[in-house]
């Protein structure tokens, strides 16, 4: 029963590739992300440097954990989509 329960870990690969792309597709020195989940619930400008793994606002409170790269494509388009439809 034990093993039916495995720690999900990224896989290095991946994550760190998608985060090198994220990181040359975000100018050096800022670019708007769909927000992540602190700056949601804040209504703060999202906002990434591509040299740090946080956004700008969790940087400034030294959140631990910005999940603003955790965002797949998918769900940047949905959260963009929704955000454009909202305003
Ligand atoms: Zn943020
Ligand atoms: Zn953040």
């Amino acid at each position: 029963m034990a093993d039916r329960i495995r720690k999900r870990k990224n896989r290095d690969g991946s994550s760190t590739q998608r985060r090198r792309r994220l990181a040359e597709f975000s100018s050096s020195s800022g670019f708007l992300m769909p927000k992540c989940s602190y700056c949601h619930e804040h209504g703060l400008d999202c906002h990434v440097s591509g040299t740090s793994n946080r956004c700008g606002p969790c940087n400034r409170v030294n959140r631990p954990s910005c999940d603003v790269w955790g965002l797949d494509p998918g769900t940047c388009r949905v959260l963009l989509g929704r955000s454009l439809a909202v305003g």
